[in-house]
C-alpha cells in the first residue's frame, strides 16, 4: 500500500473529520466499498477528491473556486484559544484578541 499522503483533523461537528492535503481541506460526501468520496469543506466550492488505498487524490475535472487554505489550521487554534481565554479569563473579547494578536 502506497504511503498516506493526506492527514486528518477534527472537523467543527463533534466527531466529524476534515482530510487534508496540500492545504485543502474535505468532508466525507460518502463512503463506498474500498473509497471515500471528498468534496471540498467549503460549501460554495464544487472540488472533489477520493481516498483509495491511503492516497488522496483531487479529482481533475473539478476545481477549487479558493486558493490553498495555508492559515486554515492557525486560524481556527488561535479562534479556539480566544474562545477559550474568554470564557476562563476576565478580559473583555477584544483585550483578549488583541493580547492573541501581539503574539
Ligand atoms: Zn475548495
Amino acid at each position: 500500500m502506497a504511503a498516506q499522503n493526506y492527514r486528518t483533523i477534527p472537523g467543527q461537528k463533534t466527531g466529524s473529520v476534515l482530510y487534508t492535503a496540500d492545504s485543502f481541506y474535505y468532508c466525507v460526501n460518502k463512503p463506498e466499498n474500498d473509497t471515500l468520496y471528498l468534496q471540498c469543506h467549503i460549501s460554495t466550492c464544487n472540488a472533489k477528491a477520493t481516498i483509495r488505498e491511503n492516497v488522496l487524490t483531487h479529482t481533475p475535472w473539478t476545481h477549487h473556486s479558493h486558493d490553498p487554505e495555508i492559515y486554515f489550521e492557525a486560524e481556527r487554534e488561535l479562534i479556539n484559544r480566544i474562545k477559550h481565554r474568554v470564557v476562563t479569563e476576565n478580559g473583555s473579547w477584544r483585550e483578549i484578541y488583541n493580547d492573541e494578536i501581539r503574539r
